[in-house]
């Protein structure tokens, strides 16, 4: 075989794998056709991937009983994984997948410090036991709180960690067996399966998170768009009130400077002194609160702004999708503030085709690392 001819058949068994993997096709015959292939072509590849366990052969579909019947084939989603991390100030967060995102191990561990050093020891630690116990781990996906350059693996800036131009892939790749790829944690959030937007990501759509942070990404055929430095989507910075509070950015009136959990929990603070911490912001949050109350006031003026920041990036961005990552994805308040604002800001059209989806993941990122791996997989 040829180099050409090689390199042509791993890109249509890795197609043919993201087809399986998407779950819509299931025959020899149905994948040819999806492919613009020959289903000489499939069969070879299909045939390789039975003998090395990668796909199982489950039986024919009849088609009601017109045509040959079609053998249904099953991708064994275990033949391939995966590894995702969080990186957060005092833990770190990690899955190990399966090629179909399902989460088959799972933890977090705790750090005293934040140094880079000691905290990449140990994350090169744990991956190693990872990969020891999961043979078929195929990469390491870093999702991290801070300016990245995904493709070289630098950790430029943290507001949330102290650490600057960290070169972690550089680092991790030296030491395992695996390589790793390093990403923004809400870009990583963007594309997880879990992250409630459309299950190919072949529209244009935005995902925003409200956390610790306020991040954003911005997705465009499957793909997170990071701009010229990596900082496209970063809507937490989006001027909402100009007059508005000091960020971390130094700026003030920045959306993450209201909204994010930490300012939400110091606006609660002004009534309630009690409230410290999320999950004392969280007891409000089950209960929703009574009308008119302190809690009510504060969702309804954190929708506003939201709503302010989506008019903008619909305005701007056209998005088919936009899905709103946040602890009040059940608060009445909040939602219906957003959805009034962006109706009363934004233009009528791409306002009626724009849909807006309200949510909560909680291992959205370290899935969406783990994910990452798959995907650049499937493109190698
Ligand atoms: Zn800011």
């Amino acid at each position: 075989m040829s180099k050409g001819t090689a390199l042509l058949r791993q890109q249509n068994e890795k197609r043919t794998l993201a087809l399986l993997r998407a779950g819509k096709h299931s025959s020899r015959q149905e994948i040819a056709a999806a492919l613009g292939l020959s289903k000489n072509t499939i069969s070879l590849i299909v045939d390789k991937f039975i003998k090395d366990g990668v796909v199982k052969e489950i039986g024919a579909d009849e088609q009601g009983g017109v045509g040959r019947p079609r053998i249904q084939l099953r991708l064994q989603a275990e033949a391939y994984k995966s590894i995702g991390i969080l990186i957060q100030h005092s833990y770190f967060q990690y899955v190990v997948t399966d090629y179909c995102q399902a989460v088959l191990d799972k933890g977090s561990v705790p750090m005293e410090t934040d140094d880079p050093e000691p905290y990449i020891g140990k994350l090169i630690h744990l991956c190693s036991e990872l990969i020891r116990q999961h043979p078929e781990v195929l990469g390491i996906g870093i999702a991290v709180p801070a300016l990245v350059d995904p493709i070289e693996g630098v950790v430029h800036f943290s507001s949330h960690l102290s650490w600057r131009n960290v070169r972690l892939k550089e680092r991790m790749d030296s030491s395992l067996p695996v390589t790793t790829k390093v990403l923004n944690l809400v870009k990583a959030a963007a594309i997880a399966p879990s992250s409630g937007l459309p299950a190919e990501h072949s529209s244009n759509s935005f995902y925003l998170r409200m956390d610790e942070g306020v991040g954003g990404a911005h997705i465009i055929d499957s793909q997170i768009y990071s701009g010229a430095s990596w900082t496209a989507g970063e809507a937490g910075h989006l001027c909402v009130e100009p007059e508005g509070p000091l960020c971390s950015c130094g700026q003030r009136g920045c959306l993450e400077a209201l909204v994010s959990i930490p300012a939400m929990v110091r606006q609660m603070q002004q009534q309630h002194p009690d409230v410290q911490t999320e999950d004392d912001l969280g007891r409000y949050i089950a209960e929703e609160g009574t009308e008119g109350s302190r809690f009510q006031e504060i969702m309804d003026k954190s929708g506003q702004y939201v709503g302010m920041a989506l008019s903008q990036i619909i305005l701007l961005l056209n998005p088919g999708h936009i899905v709103i990552d946040s602890p009040f994805h059940e608060v009445d308040a909040f939602k219906q503030s957003v959805l009034s604002t962006v109706d009363r800001r934004a233009l009528k059209l791409p306002t009626e085709k724009t849909s807006i989806l309200f949510i909560k993941s909680s291992y959205a990122s370290s899935v969406g690392a783990a994910f990452a791996v798959i995907l650049d997989f499937e493109k190698e």
